[in-house]
């Protein structure tokens, strides 16, 4: 993931006035200002058709709504330059397909799932929070940014077990509120 971010961030791009620059200086900068990309956007990028160099067409259900989340009806050759092979997309595309499963184990022991990364947010410093376990027995959300070193963020460990039932609750009442 680190090797990617690094690559990335070196690749040049043409603005329309012809002038070349790095992405990250188009100013694009994210919350924690310029620098490499982390881990949780290149996780983002790899899951973004468009960085493939394509565009595609999700369209419409039968009744008339448009199909979001859903795979797209047509994929066009977009005009802006390929970031991702569309090899290392399809990679990735599987990779995430097998791991959901959660076939994994490592010296028979399953490796845990963390659902909720790349969903929940720091409320300090806005990185997304990332699965963590400590010495395989507990295990935590922990801030991204501060796990890559970038922020010493002041958000603590939270309980994956705590975290997600309380967003499971929150999703079958909407109307509740997270308390600790
Ligand atoms: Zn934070």
């Amino acid at each position: 993931m680190t090797e990617i971010a690094i690559k990335l961030y070196g690749y040049p791009v043409t603005l329309p006035d012809g002038t070349q620059t790095t992405l990250r200086q188009k100013g694009h900068e994210n919350h924690n200002g310029k620098g490499a990309f982390s881990k949780d956007v290149v996780r983002w990028m790899l899951q973004r058709f468009a960085y493939t160099g394509k565009i595609t067409y999700v369209g419409f259900d039968d009744t008339g709504k448009y199909r979001s989340r859903q795979p797209p009806q047509e994929i066009f050759d977009g005009q802006h330059p390929a970031l991702i092979s569309q090899e290392l997309f399809d990679q990735v595309q599987n990779m995430r397909i097998s791991l959901g499963h959660n076939g994994r184990k490592i010296k028979d022991r399953q490796i845990r799932c963390y659902p909720l990364t790349g969903i929940l947010r720091c409320g300090f410093c806005g990185s997304n929070l990332r699965g963590v376990s400590c010495n395989g027995k507990y295990f935590s959300y922990q801030d991204g940014s501060k796990i890559d070193a970038i922020t010493r963020c002041r958000q603590g460990l939270v309980k994956q077990e705590w975290i997600e039932g309380a967003i499971s609750k929150c999703i079958i009442n909407p109307s509740c509120y997270l308390t600790k």
